[in-house]
C-alpha cells in the first residue's frame, strides 16, 4: 500500500488537469482525452495503471461531480443513495479525479435513467483508502495468477456476466 501512495501522492502532482499533459508528474500517467481517469502503483520496476473513461464531469465553483449513468431500475432515493456510497466504480473516479486534479470530487453520481433517480455522495479520504486498497489487491493477485471466482451476493448482483458464470452467487 505505501508504495501506491507514494507513487500517487507525489509532490510534483499536476495541479489542474489541464496542467497533467504539460507536467505529468513522474509516477502518475497521465492519460488523455481529459474524461479518461488515469491511476498508477509504482513500485521498483513494477508500475500499475488503471485505465477508465468517466461518462461525465461537471464542474462549478465548489468543485467537480463525477456522473455515472446506470439502467438498473432503482426506484427508491435510498437505495440510489446507498449504491453510489457503495460503488467500488466511483471510488475509483474519485481517487482518479483527485490525483488529476489535487482535490477529490465535491460529489460522486449515479443517475439512473430509467426511473430519473440520482443517487449522491461526497467522497472521503476512506473512500479513496479503499480503491488504493482494490487496486493493490487486483494487481497482486493478476501478478500472482490467481484468477479464481470469489463470488458473493453484492458482487454477483450487480455483475454482468452473472447469467452464464458458473460460480455466481445469484442463483437459486
Ligand atoms: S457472477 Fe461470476 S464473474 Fe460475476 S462477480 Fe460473481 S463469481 Fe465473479
Amino acid at each position: 500500500m505505501a508504495s501506491l501512495r507514494n507513487a500517487i501522492m507525489t509532490k510534483d502532482r499536476p495541479r489542474r488537469h489541464g496542467d497533467m499533459k504539460r507536467t505529468p508528474a513522474k509516477d502518475v500517467l497521465p492519460c488523455s482525452p481529459s474524461t479518461r481517469a488515469p491511476c498508477c502503483r509504482s513500485s521498483g520496476d513494477v508500475r500499475t495503471r488503471v485505465r477508465g473513461r468517466f461518462d461525465r464531469v461537471d464542474e462549478d465553483l465548489l468543485g467537480a461531480v463525477v456522473v455515472d449513468y446506470k439502467t438498473s431500475e432503482i426506484t427508491k432515493q435510498k437505495e440510489a443513495d446507498r449504491r453510489v456510497a457503495a460503488s467500488l466504480q466511483l471510488k475509483m473516479y474519485a481517487l482518479a479525479w483527485r490525483e488529476m486534479t489535487g482535490r477529490l470530487p465535491q460529489r460522486v453520481e449515479l443517475r439512473f435513467i430509467e426511473t430519473n433517480v440520482v443517487g449522491r455522495h461526497e467522497p472521503t479520504e476512506a473512500d479513496v483508502e479503499q480503491a488504493l486498497a482494490a487496486v493493490e489487491a487486483a494487481a497482486d493477485g493478476i501478478r500472482a495468477r490467481r484468477f479464481e471466482a470469489t463470488p458473493s451476493r453484492n458482487a454477483c448482483r450487480y455483475c454482468a456476466y452473472s447469467q452464464i458464470c458458473p460460480f455466481t452467487a445469484t442463483r437459486e
